[in-house]
């Protein structure tokens, strides 16, 4: 499964990452944090139906 993170710019924007790769730049902390647990249930629901086909 992922576990995204999400880094506070200089400038007030935030980025969201996580290790797998995956990266977004929001205008907010608050945005770039939903979007990292967006990216881990959407990940984890992807292995989820991955392992179910198994
Ligand atoms: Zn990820």
């Amino acid at each position: 499964m992922c576990y995204a993170d999400t880094a506070t710019n200089p400038d007030g924007t935030a980025t969201a990452f996580c290790y797998c790769g995956w990266t977004e730049e929001h205008p907010t902390p608050d945005a770039a944090d939903t979007a990292a647990d967006t990216h881990e249930r959407a990940t984890d629901a992807a292995e989820a139906a991955f392992a179910a086909t198994r």
